[in-house]
């Protein structure tokens, strides 16, 4: 089993960086790259996978040390991110979405609701993730239908959430409702519960995915669902909006991250490949064809890097960083996509071939330019933050 060093704390020296990300490492090449395919193939939930992610303390990996977490800073939480997404990023989602539950409760909740979630989230004895989307609003978040209704200590919940990351294997969502359906603007009337999975809860239809896989994505069907006021986040209704959105600063460098590790991880496969694969007498990577691919393929992988830990270091300063980590989204979601399809075309013929790594890192590539705001509501975020950071 897989144990990670002492972590003196958010702030660690290099050296304590190093030593954390050196096992990260060893674990992945001992347990996780001996299964990848098959899990991926095979679409199943990576049950001992994420045993072993619980037992490193991942599930905490950015909650507060006094909670039992990990207490890591964005920067090296980023860096163990971009590393693990560099051989299979859809592992990456079943911790993440989980930790950006716990930001929402850790930013936003009352003592009392850190002191009761956050060391069940920080163990991994409670799983879970983020319950924003609804069939008919993705990016248009102000336009949920879900609806919590008070009723004495009590609200009662009522609608459909889709295309929720751990729906089926998670036991607890931040949820994103309507307490006051006639609110004007539209957000004042949103609210985010922690909603653990009970009665008139139910999980509907398991979504079949290009890529992503073995990490479910599922409807979440809740009817007549009553739940006690104390576990409305901040005990405030109207705050949900920006509780939600809050998180997804930190959501958005994660994925970011998993963006560098899918563009780096298609870098050092084809990189690999171009250099053991001959044609014309010469290995490939002396064709200046495919070294032009090769060369975008690097500045492209080290930019996203980068602009990601630009985002990183912003966020661990405690500054507002939406443009920073729009930036680092849109453009390692890009890079990604981007270098896994000049990956493909490096492999050639057997870039098609189920037997190599690179299908799935292509196939995994386009969900990070959709996941946690689109990259056109991305460009849109970054133009008006510049805009109101430099007036005229
Ligand atoms: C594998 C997977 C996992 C997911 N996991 C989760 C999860 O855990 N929790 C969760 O809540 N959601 C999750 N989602 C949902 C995801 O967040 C949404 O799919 C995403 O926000 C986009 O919403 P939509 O699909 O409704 O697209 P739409 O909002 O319908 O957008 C369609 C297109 O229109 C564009 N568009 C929309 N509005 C504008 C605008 N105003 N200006 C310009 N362009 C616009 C979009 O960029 C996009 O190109 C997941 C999705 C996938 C595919």
């Amino acid at each position: 089993m897989a144990t990670l060093p002492n972590l003196p704390g958010a702030i660690m020296s290099a050296d304590e960086e190093a030593a954390l990300i050196d096992a990260i490492q060893k674990w992945v090449d001992k347990e996780v790259r001996p299964v990848v395919q098959k899990y991926d193939h095979d679409d199943v939930w990576p049950a001992e996978i994420v045993a072993q992610m619980t037992d490193m303390g991942l599930f905490g990996a950015t909650i507060g040390r006094e909670y039992g977490g990990l207490g890591l800073s964005a920067v090296t939480y980023a860096k163990i991110v971009a590393l693990i997404s560099s051989y299979w990023m859809a592992i990456t989602g079943i911790f993440n979405s989980h930790l950006i539950m716990a930001c929402a409760v850790e930013r936003f909740g009352t003592q009392a609701q850190k002191a009761h979630w956050l060391p069940r989230f920080a163990s991994g004895e409670i799983r879970g993730g983020l319950a924003l989307t609804e069939p008919n609003a993705g990016t248009d978040l102000q336009a949920i239908r879900m609806t919590a209704r008070r009723d004495g200590d009590d609200y009662i919940i009522n609608g459909t959430k889709t295309w929720i990351s751990n729906g089926i294997n998670g036991g607890c969502f931040a949820l994103l409702v309507k307490t006051d359906t006639k609110a004007d603007p539209r957000y004042k009337g949103m609210s985010l519960f922690i909603a653990p999975k009970q009665e008139g809860l139910t999980t509907g239809k398991k979504f079949k995915k290009l890529g992503y896989n073995s990490i479910d994505s599922a409807e979440l069907i809740f009817d007549n669902y009553r739940i006690g006021a104390d576990h409305l986040i901040g005990e405030a209704e109207g705050q949900g909006f920006f509780q939600a959105t809050g998180g997804l600063e930190l959501g958005r460098i994660n994925v970011a991250a998993r963006g560098v590790g899918v563009a780096e991880g298609a870098l050092r496969l084809a990189g690999e490949y171009a250099q053991q694969r001959e044609t014309m007498g010469k290995a490939i990577c002396e064709h200046q064809a495919i070294q032009l691919k090769i060369g975008e393929m690097v500045t492209r992988a080290r930019a996203a890097r980068l602009l990601t830990m630009d985002a990183a270091k912003a966020y661990d300063r405690g500054e507002r960083c939406d443009m920073e980590a729009g930036m680092a989204k849109y453009f390692a979601s890009e890079a990604a996509a981007e270098n896994a399809q000049e990956a493909m075309r490096i492999f050639g013929g057997y870039s098609y071939s189920k037997e190599y790594d690179i299908e799935r890192l292509y196939r995994d590539a386009l969900f990070m330019c959709i996941a946690e705001g689109t990259n056109e509501m991305q460009r849109m975020i970054i133009s008006k933050q510049w805009v109101k950071r430099n007036p005229a």
